[in-house]
């Protein structure tokens, strides 16, 4: 168990101070809230799986060049991250129309796109997360606009290596969300990838049945949410050995 001052609470995972300056600790819950908060409830286990796929993701990322936050997993909830400053603007990649997409536009679920489709969202509780355009994004200096190209080559290579990795485990990367942040390292600042990447925040179907094995289980009253998770987790080949169960969380220090 950790004692380690806390410095953010959202509603699926906790920020902790590092060990080291510049350091954070992310700690992942088994907490679920869908529609800004309107339906709470826990999936067992979620978090240390969420922990084990974001670890899993963001290092094969790295690899292929993406800069992240991520360190290192440090325990079955908690991975050691760089601090960022979040840029408060939610990025989702579309390869299928679902969820806000479908009921905006009136595309039935599970239609193929022409292409991938980018859409931007202002990180905002009070308003309910609403869709913005890039210029709403520069003219308010949420980002500039060399940042938002950045951003914007970065979450498409992003959706092609993913949906890449998900096909060859028989799964459709139908969206998911994205998070960015600036790093500063001395006089230097660059854009890194942020937050998690996880069932939590992407739509996993099946390519056989087009079951889903995502949060939309939670969100939609399905059963088998836990089991979800798991076989996300079997399929990367990462299902922790004595399954996702663990003791409380840290202890935390106000
Ligand atoms: P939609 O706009 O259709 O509700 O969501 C599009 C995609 O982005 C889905 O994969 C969804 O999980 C993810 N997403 C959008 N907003 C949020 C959010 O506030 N939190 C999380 N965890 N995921 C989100």
């Amino acid at each position: 168990m950790s004692r380690r001052r806390q410095i953010y609470e959202g509603k699926a995972k906790v920020l902790f101070e590092g060990p080291e300056p510049g350091t954070l600790v992310q700690y992942f819950k088994d907490d679920a809230t869908a529609y800004n908060n309107r339906k709470r409830g826990t999936i067992t286990g979620k978090g240390v799986l969420n922990n084990r796929i974001s670890e899993y993701l963001m290092t094969r990322l790295g690899e292929i060049g993406i800069p992240t936050h991520f360190l290192r997993r440090l325990n079955m909830r908690e991975q050691l991250i760089k601090e960022v400053e979040i840029i408060p603007v939610e990025v989702v990649v579309r390869n299928v129309a679902a969820g806000s997409f479908s009921n905006r536009l009136g595309v039935p679920e599970g239609s193929a796109l022409p292409r991938s489709i980018v859409e931007h969202f202002y990180k905002s509780d009070e308003l309910d997360d609403p869709l913005v355009a890039e210029e709403h994004i520069t003219a308010f200096g949420w980002a500039t606009p060399q940042e938002m190209d950045e951003i914007l080559s970065m979450s498409l290579r992003v959706n092609d290596f993913l949906t890449g990795l998900f096909f060859g485990l028989g799964i459709r990367l139908i969206d998911f969300k994205l998070e960015f942040g600036r790093l500063y390292e001395g006089e230097d600042m660059r854009i890194v990838l942020a937050d998690e990447i996880s069932p939590d925040n992407c739509r996993l179907w099946d390519v056989k049945t087009n079951e889903k094995m995502d949060k939309d289980r939670f969100r939609r009253d399905l059963d088998r949410g836990e089991e979800a998770y798991q076989e996300v987790a079997r399929r990367l080949g990462i299902l922790p050995e004595s399954g996702p169960r663990d003791l409380k969380g840290p202890e935390t220090m106000q």
